[in-house]
Parts: C-alpha cells; structure tokens; sequence
C-alpha cells in the first residue's frame, strides 16, 4: 500500500470534481521532518510545541528552542508551519510543572488558561519562535481559545514581544500570521469581530467533539460514543464554515478525524478544504478524495440529513461502494 500511496505523492489532492483539498501533517518532534518531504504534505497544520516540553525532564531554554524551531524551519523550505504555543494542562502533564489537582483537567487550567495566567513561559517561547525565524515568515496558533478576550491578549503578547525584540535589534518575521484553534463550541459563535480579525481558524476535532457532545475524549466507556459523522456535528462544523466563508477566514481542521478517510472525504464535502493529520494518514486521505465528486458526498449528506438520520456515515460507506 505505501508503495501505492508513493506514486501519488507529488500529486496534488484535487477530487473528481476538481476541488483541490490541502493535504497538511501534524507534527511535533524532529523525527517528524522528514515526512514533510516523504508524506508530500503541502505544509505543517499544527505543529504540537509542548511535545518538546514533554520530552524533557526540565524546562528547555530559549536558545535551546530557538534552534530546534529553526531547524523546523529550515527543513520546511518554502512550505508554511502553523507552530501552536504550548498546550499543556488537561491530558498533558509537565513532569518539571507543580500538578494541579482538578476535578475536570479537560475543563480546567489548561492550554491558553495557563500561559494568560503565568505569561513568562509563552513570551520565552514566542521569543524562541521570532528568533527561530529570523526574518523568514512565520505563523503561530493559540489553543483552546474560548473567548475573544483570551485571543486579544495572547495576540497583545506577541506584539509586546515583537517591540521587545526590535528594540534589542533581532530581525523580525516579514510575515507574521496569527490564528486560532478552534476547539470549544463558544468560539463558533465568537463575534463578527473575532471573525474578522482572526487570521487563520483550525478546528481541534478532538477537543471540540468532547465538548460537543460532552463525552471526555479520554475516557473509554465514552470516547466512541458519538460518531463524527453525527448530523448534529456535521451542522455545526458546517455553521463555523459558512461563518469563516462570510468573513473570507481560512479554515481547516486538524483534529484526529482529518486523518480518517471518509471523515476526511466528509469534511471536503461540506467545505472544509484544508485537512491537518498524521503523515502516514496522507496517502490513504489522498487516494480517496481523488476518486469521487464532493458535490456529489454533500448530496449523499444532504439526503441522508433529510431522512433523518443520525450520522450520515451508514450512506456515505453505501455510496462508496456502490459507485466503486
Ligand atoms: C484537537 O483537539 O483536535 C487537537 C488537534 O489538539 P490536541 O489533540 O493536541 O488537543
Ligand atoms: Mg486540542
């Protein structure tokens, strides 16, 4: 199959209908580099940076983090990296940071929360990340942002950081693009305003699916529960599209199910044309997406909503198969 998946590596994914969806990897440790060039991933949708933190068994300074994402940079040529600031909380602990006991870590002080709250670790790393650059352009990605106000500040850090380093004399990016995840259910409803101003939205699936259906991603007796081809999902993810659509905010989707075949061929079809996932999920996403009409998933999705049904997948598989 790799070798299958191989040939259409320096294709671009366009369907049969002539849509081209961007195929991006996650990624988040140095080994992850070379299937940038291997995977033919068009760029990095989300490149996870507390993987670095985990990793260690005390915090990484910023000289040390500085060179680590430049040589990301630097292996990434002329594609674009979506670094996102650190997300730590909830399921990923430091071993150097105080744990924090909480009832609901999922709901708790995590991600964004905590680098509001105790800033001097995200500026050091946005410092790392503006070094890192050193003029080349660059794009950072806050998680788990619920609330403009927690944009507005974290977007306040960067340009608190930026005059810093100027004033010391450090290049700055010629580019700097800043966007969110989009990862609770209340930034989907987030004012025109944060629609606009937002340079980039990435749907975190994973996340936002527990959120959604209030169903703890870790946890075994409910993480499969509700599909993700659930009607009620698939309405809402197609609200946040038809609200990115009508402010012209780019949106794409890097959560688990980027990664699924027939999600990901679901996602295409109600207008999610950017897809974020593991490398080895690339080839497979690919080979798919190429052989059918995304007017004609959204049809199936559509007839399969009308019926009422609760998940649109049972249709889809039929389609597939019928038409193959
Ligand atoms: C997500 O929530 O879908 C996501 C991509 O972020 P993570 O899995 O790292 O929480
Ligand atoms: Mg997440």
């Amino acid at each position: 199959a790799q070798e299958r998946y191989s040939v259409l590596r320096d294709k671009k994914c366009v369907t049969a209908d002539g849509r081209h969806v961007q195929l991006l990897m996650n990624a988040g440790l140095m080994a992850d580099l070379p299937s940038l060039e291997s995977s033919g991933a068009e760029g990095v949708g989300l490149f996870r940076t507390e993987l670095q933190f985990l990793v260690r068994n005390k915090m990484p300074r910023r000289m040390e983090l500085a060179a680590l994402y430049a040589r990301v940079l630097d292996a990434s040529k002329d594609k674009r990296v979506i670094f996102r600031t650190l997300d730590i909380g909830s399921d990923k602990v430091l071993p150097y940071m105080k744990p924090q006991e909480e009832p609901n870590p999922a709901l708790g002080w995590r991600a964004i929360r905590v680098a509001l709250d105790r800033p001097g670790v995200m500026r050091m790393q946005l410092q790392a990340l503006l070094r890192a650059a050193d003029g080349r352009p660059l794009t950072i990605m806050f998680p788990f942002i619920a609330q403009y106000e927690e944009y507005a500040r974290a977007r306040a850090e960067v340009d608190t950081v930026l005059v810093r380093e100027k004033r010391l004399g450090h290049s700055v990016p010629e580019k700097l693009e800043i966007g969110c995840m989009l990862e609770t259910p209340s930034l989907a409803f987030a004012s025109e305003r944060f629609f606009r101003e937002v340079e980039f939205l990435s749907i975190g699936g994973n996340d936002l699916k527990q959120f959604f259906f209030a169903a703890d991603r870790e946890n075994e007796r409910v993480r499969r529960r509700y599909d993700s081809l659930n009607v009620s999902f698939l309405t809402f993810l197609e609200s946040i599209v038809k609200r990115c659509e009508a402010t012209q905010t780019p949106l794409s989707f890097c959560g688990e199910d980027a990664g699924r075949p027939i999600e990901a061929l679901c996602l295409a079809a109600i207008g999610i044309r950017t897809l974020s996932m593991r490398p080895a999920s690339i080839g497979p996403v690919k080979s798919l997406l190429m052989r059918y009409s995304l007017t004609e998933i959204r049809d199936v999705i559509e007839e399969a909503k009308l019926r009422g049904e609760q998940s649109v997948r049972q249709a889809v598989m039929e389609y597939l198969r019928d038409y193959s």
